[in-house]
């Protein structure tokens, strides 16, 4: 699991002023649970997602990785149990196989066949047909390629599985492959999920926990269906009710 305890982080800003990009996070994402976090533009949603792998650190607060202190782990090692995967899946030069082994290839392990048990365990979860393994990545469809970024972050068996807007570029098929893709990961694998996201009909499928952050601050937080069915704050109303949500 993985704890945000009253998280804080202010930056300067060009001009010179200091901004709160997030004030006060206190939260939880639970193993074999998705937590997504909606919000509008600029509320800090890839600010929180980057301080649970470390490319940033929080002003005031800890953050716990099964209830240890993050600032205490070696950002490498940390980074093997908290994956990442963005919102343009970057695709290594070569074949889909190729683009799996690059984690080994980083740490000089051995690199796993195209028989191996990771490589067939990792595209099942990203349900990837083994035919694509020998296709060249960057010639596959953008669904094609978020679930190959999707495999090569599982192929390491994280214990947490961080996403930034990961359907933004893609059609509904496509989005709807990869929400069912996370949804089995995240029971088979007990990940826990922090998926960020601006498309509501995305998060209310797949949504364990929902939270809704505003200006660096939760304003909403429940059961992903319920919430978007029966909102209880204004801010998240009103959100909600402003067009192009998907
Ligand atoms: P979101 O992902 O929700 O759009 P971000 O986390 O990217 O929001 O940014 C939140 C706010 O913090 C924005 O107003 C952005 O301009 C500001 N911000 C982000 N990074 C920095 C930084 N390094 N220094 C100053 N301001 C930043
Ligand atoms: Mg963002």
């Amino acid at each position: 699991m993985i704890r945000l305890e009253n998280i804080g982080v202010t930056r300067r800003n060009r001009s010179g002023e200091d901004a709160v990009i997030l004030e006060d996070i206190s939260l939880s994402a639970l193993r074999g649970k998705i937590t997504c976090i909606v919000g509008p533009s600029g509320s800090g949603k890839s600010t929180l997602l980057r301080l649970v792998n470390r490319l940033e650190e929080p002003t005031t607060g800890r953050l716990l990785l099964e209830g240890e202190d993050m600032a205490l782990l070696e950002p490498l090692a940390l980074r093997r149990r908290v994956a990442m995967v963005l919102q343009k899946p970057f695709m290594f030069e070569g074949t889909v196989l190729s683009n799996l082994q690059q984690p080994f290839r980083y740490r000089n392990l051995p690199l796993p066949v195209a028989g191996s048990g990771e490589v067939a365990r990792s595209l099942k979860l990203a349900r990837i047909s083994p035919e694509l393994l020998e296709r060249d990545a960057r010639t596959l469809s953008g669904g094609e390629q978020q679930r190959v970024s999707l495999a090569r972050a599982l192929i390491s068996s994280p214990q947490v599985l961080l996403l930034d807007e990961p359907t933004s570029a893609l059609d509904r098929p496509a989005t709807d492959k990869l929400a069912m893709a996370l949804h089995d990961s995240c029971r088979q694998e007990q990940l826990a999920i922090i998926l960020v996201t601006h498309d509501l009909r995305l998060a209310g499928r797949i949504a364990d926990v929902l939270m809704y952050l505003e200006r660096g601050k939760i304003l909403e937080e429940g059961v992903g269906s319920e919430m978007l069915a029966l909102p209880r704050s204004e801010a998240f109303r009103r959100f909600l009710a402003e067009p192009g949500k998907e």
